[in-house]
């Protein structure tokens, strides 16, 4: 397929979830530019990534350290990288250079090892939380983010600005609502308790299957990837 073919195809793509995000954000009276779209790169390539800076979207996500190492290394500024899965100890310091946000906290360990290698300009993470109670899913429980909290004060470098989660994948999006909804609650029970520089105005949640229903309950990030992506370079 042609350069221009694909250009006007993902063009497409991305007109359609920016409207869908505007509609969303219309029904639950938020405005649309406050909703970021990261798009969720993993499972397309640096050719079809490049073309999204001309596209508007410059908010770029990928869940595996070294998927996204690779891709950074090609794609540059002003793109901003977003690492939005589990992230191993041993990854941090090669990770941190190449991010602008770290969604995907999911201990206490790690973000002491993000506090270790961050730079003197420091590094705005996220928490990762399981608000829906999926045994297998990575993320700290409701009930220990106080602890983690408490500890904000001993971090020099890392500033919290938000929570993410993950829904199941549902049938019907709607039954994602209430997940969302967690955190949403989660943030307004703890926002107040945060001293500057942290923060949790950051809601991470939101994918191709449930981000309208996302937006609804207040997401201020949505992670989209099938929806841009699949089957784009077919036929
Ligand atoms: C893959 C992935 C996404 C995007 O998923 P789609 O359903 O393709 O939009 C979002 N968040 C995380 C953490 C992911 O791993």
């Amino acid at each position: 397929m042609t350069v221009e073919r694909l250009h006007a195809r993902l063009h497409d793509r991305v007109e359609t979830v920016r409207e869908r995000i505007a509609h969303a954000c219309r029904r639950a009276g938020r405005r649309p530019e406050d909703v970021t779209l990261v798009a969720v790169t993993k499972t397309t390539t640096i050719e079809v990534a490049s073309l999204l800076p001309e596209l508007g979207v410059t908010d770029l996500g990928e869940s595996r350290p070294q998927e996204l190492w690779h891709k950074a290394k090609e794609i540059h500024p002003p793109v901003r990288w977003h690492l939005i899965g589990h992230l191993q100890r041993n990854k941090v310091a090669h990770t941190l250079p190449l991010v602008s946000r770290i969604h995907s906290v999911d201990s206490l360990r790690l973000l002491d090892a993000i506090e270790q290698e961050a730079p003197p300009a420091g590094i705005d993470v996220l928490l990762e939380v399981n608000t829906s109670g999926e045994q297998q899913k990575h993320g700290f429980a409701p009930d220990d983010l106080p602890q983690v909290l408490e500890h904000l004060p001993n971090l020099r470098r890392v500033r919290l600005t938000g929570l993410m989660t993950m829904a199941a994948l549902e049938e019907d999006p709607e039954r994602c609502r209430l997940t969302f909804a967690r955190l949403r609650q989660l943030r307004d029970q703890f926002a107040g308790q945060l001293v500057p520089p942290h923060g949790l105005s950051d809601l991470s949640m939101g994918m191709t299957n449930d981000y309208e229903v996302a937006i609804e309950e207040g997401s201020t990030m949505v992670r989209i990837g099938s929806a841009l992506f699949a089957g784009l370079q077919d036929g």
